[in-house]
């Protein structure tokens, strides 16, 4: 797989070295230190991580004419956080005016909405209420409010509970912030057609292959690139072999919650830019027995520490599920990150927690209608109590590497923004 799709790149690409003159490299040379020749394969651009936003980042790369490589540890796309989220569209509301969240989220959503009509993904622009629970709360909605308007949030109205339980009968609140830009997206349709569009723009897919590590050689980072199923039963201690050494002008870490992990396998690349990876489980439980949804809108409770409260969402297909809550968890060793083997596991005992968090909202919740859903981890840069840290897309200018972009602490609402965190790469990173 790993050797076809290489093969691939070779036969496609101008920059490419051409097999006959592939020079290999001893192990030895590489940080991974061992003995054995390594074949040495030069392309121009690879994605590594074939999630939401590596795949928006390898189409915006291919429609500007570029070759892109995107390598992923799993044997498909999408399997890391990009299938365990919310699939919300956000507005932009949440976020420090001048950020890199706040003007992609704001711009991503934009731009989610015109290319998921153009392109019939299944989506809809179903509105948001975040809802004050008590008197005490209507400060912090006040405040949302106003991020939102700095934010250039279109449409955001402050109405009364009363008028909130017209719209919503189920719904308890004094006051609500109506978002109506806000909606709901099928995440998986999504990256699907982003994949076929990049493909057609000659991107090439290689599953099952796992970026172990690099090394700079003079101006280039030089990837260590193995087969999944190596890693697989690795017994944590011996050396890794990487089978190839891949040279990319351009290279981009959205590897996700293994983005440090990774960067910091990255042999010269100065560990002071590499931010501390910490994680947050959130969990979802879904409401059953119901035919008909207690909701239209999606429903927020204020934000909490590390999210944004345990809310309703709407799945397109009628599905209602309560999520995600906050737990932060231990990191994984580095090699297991990149095998997704985080802990995903629902406990049935955390429902006891959800329901007297919904039941602030929506009292009528009746006792036993949770069931466990599914679960995601966010991939954070900033801890518990700690203030929320902005995406941070670093290139050659912090860390002095050419062609090296990271993408660090794409938690929410990196699937919102996905198509403008691309555009930004490419604005701000092509010659
Ligand atoms: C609980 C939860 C709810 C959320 N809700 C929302 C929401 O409603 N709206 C919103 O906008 N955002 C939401 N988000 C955020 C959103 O899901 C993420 O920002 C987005 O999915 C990140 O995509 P990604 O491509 O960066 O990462 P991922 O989807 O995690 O992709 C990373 C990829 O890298 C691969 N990989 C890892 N290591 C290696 C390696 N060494 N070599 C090769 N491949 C590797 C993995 O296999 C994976 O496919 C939520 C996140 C969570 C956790």
């Amino acid at each position: 797989m790993l050797k076809q799709a290489l093969e691939c790149v070779v036969r496609n690409s101008k920059g490419i070295i051409p097999s006959s003159s592939r020079r290999c490299m001893r192990r030895k040379d590489l940080c991974t230190k061992t003995h054995t020749e390594v074949a040495r394969e030069r392309a121009e651009c690879v994605v590594i991580g074939a999630g939401v936003v590596g795949l928006a980042v390898a189409r915006e790369l291919s429609l500007r004419g570029r070759e892109v490589l995107v390598l992923d540890s799993a044997p498909t796309f999408g399997t890391g956080t990009s299938s365990r989220n919310s699939q919300v569209i956000h507005a932009g509301i949440y976020y420090r005016s001048d950020s890199l969240k706040a003007i992609l989220c704001v711009r991503g959503r934009e731009m989610l909405y015109k290319y998921c009509s153009e392109h019939d993904i299944p989506h809809k622009q179903i509105g948001k209420l975040i809802v004050a629970t008590g008197t005490s709360e209507i400060p912090k909605l006040n405040n949302l409010m106003n991020h939102g308007i700095q934010n250039r949030v279109d449409g955001l109205r402050m109405i009364e509970g009363s008028e909130a339980k017209r719209m919503e009968p189920e719904l308890q609140c004094v006051k609500a912030l109506l978002s109506p830009v806000s909606g709901v997206v099928d995440t998986h349709s999504l990256m699907l057609s982003l994949v076929g569009e990049a493909e057609n723009y000659r991107t090439t897919f290689s599953y099952n292959t796992t970026v172990i590590g690099a090394h700079i050689e003079g101006n280039n980072i030089c990837l260590h690139v193995s087969e999944t199923k190596h890693l697989e039963n690795w017994n944590g201690r011996s050396l890794l072999h990487p089978e190839l050494v891949l040279i990319p002008d351009l290279v981009v870490n959205s590897t996700g919650l293994s983005a440090p992990a990774l960067a910091m396998r990255f042999d010269g690349l100065h560990g002071g830019v590499i931010p501390t990876a910490y994680y947050a489980r959130g969990c979802y439980f879904t409401l059953s027995n119901t035919r008909i949804p207690p909701f239209n809108h999606l429903i927020y409770p204020l934000p909490e520490d590390g999210g944004l409260g345990v809310h309703v969402t709407l799945d397109l297909d009628g599905q209602v599920k309560f999520g995600p809550d906050v737990e932060w968890i231990e990191g994984i060793d580095d090699i297991s990150g990149f095998l997704n083997r985080f802990d995903y596991s629902v406990c049935a005992n955390r429902a006891k927690q959800f329901y007297p968090e919904i039941r602030k909202y929506y009292p009528n919740l009746k006792d036993g209608s949770l069931v466990p859903g599914y679960a995601g981890v966010r991939p954070k840069i900033s801890g518990p109590r700690h203030s929320t840290a902005d995406f941070l897309i670093q290139g050659e200018e912090i860390h002095g590497i050419p062609g090296l972009i990271n993408l660090f602490g794409i938690e929410s609402p990196g699937l919102t923004s996905s198509l403008a965190i691309a555009e930004h790469i490419a604005a701000r990173f092509l010659r």
